[in-house]
């Protein structure tokens, strides 16, 4: 089974660590570059990006997670790991920097204090079966992407929420909330696929 290890620097990683044991991982927490050495893909979890931001920096996580993303490490984020993984964000602090990776402009906090956390039911290409229950919870969405970026799911007004760019997978949404473990199973058949 691939090693696929969850960035523990500041979020849900416990919940990241029993959804992609449950996929079929061996899952581990990746603090520090030699720990993120080890692993065949990282899931970058939901939180706050502009702290997990500054926590890649103190921690010298940043330089070492962009380059293994620029070689070719399969990596996932959802929520504030999607804001991590954009080229591109909107109303992201001055200093926030992203690991980057997926052509992509995501927004922060996109959907508004109206609706600062909801449910909707998600149908995402490459998941079979019924819709997935989308957790958002203070979101951020794809604003716009890149041709090499393939939209996987919209919501019914077309706001894009989960994109792949080759080995990078994103989610708005936290799959990891939910008990269903299809999208870490996803992303843990692409970490094999790279591998093999
Ligand atoms: N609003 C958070 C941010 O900007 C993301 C929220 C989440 O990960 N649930 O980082």
């Amino acid at each position: 089974n691939p090693t696929v290890g969850v960035l523990a620097l500041q979020g849900d990683v416990r919940e990241h660590l029993a959804a992609l044991t449950a996929a079929g991982a061996e899952a581990v927490t990746v603090r520090r570059p030699a720990e993120l050495a080890a692993v065949d893909g990282l899931v970058i979890p939901g939180g706050e990006s502009t702290t997990m931001s500054k926590l890649a920096v103190a921690f010298g996580m940043l330089a070492p997670l962009r380059d293994r993303v620029r070689a070719g490490m399969p990596a996932y984020g959802s929520c504030a790991g999607m804001i991590m993984l954009a080229d591109k964000i909107l109303d992201g602090r001055d200093d926030q920097e992203t690991v980057g990776g997926i052509d992509m402009t995501v927004r922060r906090n996109a959907f508004g204090r109206q609706n600062e956390s909801f449910e909707a039911a998600v149908a995402m290409t490459g998941v079979d079966g019924d819709p997935v229950e989308g957790v958002f919870i203070r979101a951020p969405w794809v604003e716009s992407v890149g041709a090499g970026v393939e939209v996987l799911a919209r919501l019914a007004d077309h706001t894009v929420v989960a994109v792949r760019q080759g080995h990078l997978l994103a989610t708005s949404f936290h799959p990891e909330l939910t008990g269903d473990q299809r999208v870490h199973r996803l992303f843990t058949d692409l970490v094999r696929s790279s591998r093999a």
